[in-house]
């Protein structure tokens, strides 16, 4: 049994990187156990309580409810966009939810770890929200809004976070479930130094859990963070039908740095109180900043996932936030970041190989790899594909995304360096045929194993890939080629580019409204400008695809007196090759030569593009090819 969870998210705020990261960490594990052959349960949600969700609500004249359901309903869009395969999306205002934390409630009074006494505190009106002393700004200021707060009193429940103290410590040093392990120490230093008991309900507002019935004080509702932790156990069915609770205890808690004391001390002080297993793992991960800086509103460098991922996809984005950071260490987001690591991981050294083992096939053995001679010829690659497998499985396991891509990323490399030492050409060429074949079948078993462990990270390209090589993504798959490491027979097919390279031009088109205003309002020019461009009519005599681009056509055309050009030209998604012969079309002649995905171009064929639409150019009525265009 795996039960990984997310935390809930604040409705107070629309999603942000940060929340992104989290959620695809914890969807890459859920992926990981499935497909390793654990039942397994992961749950998302919101929490939705407390005094700033009802201030919020009131600005907007909604009800804290209707104003929840708005922000619940944009982060589940957003997931269910982004492919997050969740089982469960629990929001703290569920009816099954209420009551669980009510029970809890209950029990932890009946066990006498509950009291009512006074909360005292410093209290800023302004703000309605209590500091403790360490809290405040100048000895007595507000931390938030800098007003001078007050000393208060007001009527609460207490928890009994000190009955706890030494059963956490003692958890902590024999379980060690604290990831990274160097946030243990600070952990510890803050529980030896004496637990306090902890404030759990408050009267200076309504929007939250009431106290349970029995308890007869309706001024009272549960605090946050109670409610909050609550949700993990509730969405399991505890207080209520409990028919999800044989996924307790939680395998992983995924939770950002600043809410690892809630998570860590309060969180199985609760679970304890109420006879419950402690969780494996809580994993708490750090910060992103844009470009070196922090993010904010108000700087207005905040990065919206979904921007992100329209333009550069979600496998690419899921690969960067999980590869470019160690876990739990803060990172940096950056446009230049994320290309590098698309043109020279995803690229070079994955789309490339299945290009290449592709091309191979088709070129050597009709698209039919066979593996029977692998173990001969290449053992010894055999074996260090599978310890970086191994190692990538094992820091998976220990929660070093970064690391576990990172070894994949080998097991890539060393197929990639295979084919230039070996030189499969020069082996045909001396008729070395079955070690060439072999080359081959090595380098499909290496994707083949490494597509199945990135599956976890990047679900898409991995069904790509095996489409390709005919395999399947399963988890009888994952057992016979991952740990009984057997080998498979492919047969290859035609893929889409996975990754294409991005130019220079694409880099920049989150940051393009200004450049769009110039060019529409580009420079004016000369007629000896334009004149300096040649452009002809000419007949498309043929037309075809290209292997491995979704994007292109290749032409070939002819001008006056039957001279044949070919041309490349971007427009597949448009048009299908055969429609097109026999067409008369415009075409820049004085283009200087270029090459193409291994094709050379030798002109560019007009055409004009506009929301998602495009037509060629054509003329009027036939004219004699050739004819010049001006
Ligand atoms: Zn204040």
């Amino acid at each position: 049994m795996r039960y990984i969870t997310t935390p809930i998210y604040y409705v107070n705020d629309v999603a942000h990187i940060g929340h992104a990261y989290t959620t695809i960490i914890a969807d890459t594990f859920a992926r990981f156990y499935r497909l390793k052959g654990h039942e397994t349960y992961f749950l998302t949600g919101t929490d939705e309580h407390g005094q700033k969700i009802e201030q919020a609500a009131k600005l907007k004249n909604f009800t804290p409810k209707e104003y929840a359901d708005e922000i619940s309903a944009e982060f589940k869009k957003l997931w269910d966009e982004f492919d997050i395969s969740y089982d469960k999306f629990i929001r703290t205002t569920d009816e099954n939810h209420t009551l669980s934390v009510q029970k809890a409630f209950s029990k932890m009074f009946e066990k006498g770890d509950i009291y009512k006494g006074v909360y005292e505190g410093f209290y800023c009106v302004s703000c309605e929200s209590y500091f403790t002393q360490t809290q405040l700004v100048n000895g007595c200021h507000c931390p938030d809004c800098g007003k001078k707060t007050e000393l208060l009193k007001e009527e609460s429940y207490f928890f009994k976070l000190s009955n706890y103290q030494d059963k956490i410590l003692k958890w902590y040093k024999e379980q060690e479930p604290i990831i990274p392990k160097n946030k243990a120490s600070e952990l510890i230093n803050f529980v030896e130094g004496g637990l306090k008991d902890l404030s759990i309900t408050r009267t200076s507002f309504e929007w939250g859990v009431k106290l349970p019935k029995e308890l007869n004080d309706d001024k009272h509702v549960v605090y946050v963070w109670l409610d909050a932790l609550m949700n993990y156990i509730s969405a399991l069915g505890w207080g209520n039908d409990g028919q999800n609770m044989k996924f307790w205890p939680a395998h992983i808690h995924f939770v950002g740095k600043d809410i690892l004391r809630f998570h860590a001390v309060y969180w199985p002080a609760f679970l304890m109180s109420l006879e419950l297993p402690l969780p494996k793992f809580i994993a708490a991960h750090g910060w992103w900043t844009k470009d070196g800086e922090k993010m904010s509103k108000s700087k207005g460098n905040v990065i919206s996932p979904k921007e992100v991922v329209d333009i550069f996809g979600l496998e690419s984005f899921r690969y960067f936030l999980l590869r470019e950071v160690p876990f739990g260490n803060d990172g940096d987001y950056s446009q230049k970041a994320l290309i590098t690591r698309i043109n020279a991981e995803l690229s070079n050294e994955l789309g490339n190989l299945l290009n290449r083992i592709i091309g191979m096939s088709a070129k050597y053995s009709q698209n039919i790899i066979e593996s029977k001679n692998v173990q001969e010829f290449f053992n010894e690659e055999l074996k260090e594909c599978q310890a970086y497998l191994q190692n990538a499985i094992s820091f998976l396991e220990n929660i070093q995304p970064n690391r576990y891509l990172e070894e994949l990323f080998k097991a890539l490399a060393l197929a990639n360096l295979s084919i230039s030492k070996y030189e499969p050409w020069n082996l045909i060429k001396n008729n070395e045929n079955a070690k060439a074949n072999a080359l081959v079948a090595l380098c499909a078993n290496i994707l083949a194993k490494v597509s199945i462990l990135l599956f976890a990270a990047m679900p898409k390209t991995s069904l790509k890939i095996a489409k390709a090589l005919s395999f399947e993504i399963s988890t009888l798959n994952y057992k016979k080629i991952i740990e009984e490491n057997k080998l498979l027979n492919f047969k290859t097919q035609i893929c889409e580019v996975l990754f294409p390279k991005i130019e220079s031009k694409e880099e920049n088109k989150q940051e393009s409204k200004q450049q769009e205003q110039q060019t529409t309002n580009l420079a004016q020019i000369k007629i000896d400008d334009f004149k300096k461009i040649e452009i002809k009519v000419a007949l498309v005599k043929e037309c075809e695809n290209i292997e491995g681009s979704e994007k292109l056509l290749k032409f070939k055309l002819e001008l006056e007196n039957g001279e044949i050009r070919q041309v490349l030209s971007g427009i597949a998604k448009f048009y299908k090759a055969n429609e097109l012969i026999g067409k008369q079309v415009c075409v820049i002649t004085n283009l200087k030569k270029a090459k193409i995905f291994g094709h050379e171009s030798q002109g560019m064929i007009l055409s004009a593009e506009k929301n998602g639409k495009l037509t060629l150019i054509s003329p009027e009525s036939f004219i004699e090819n050739g004819a010049l265009i001006g």
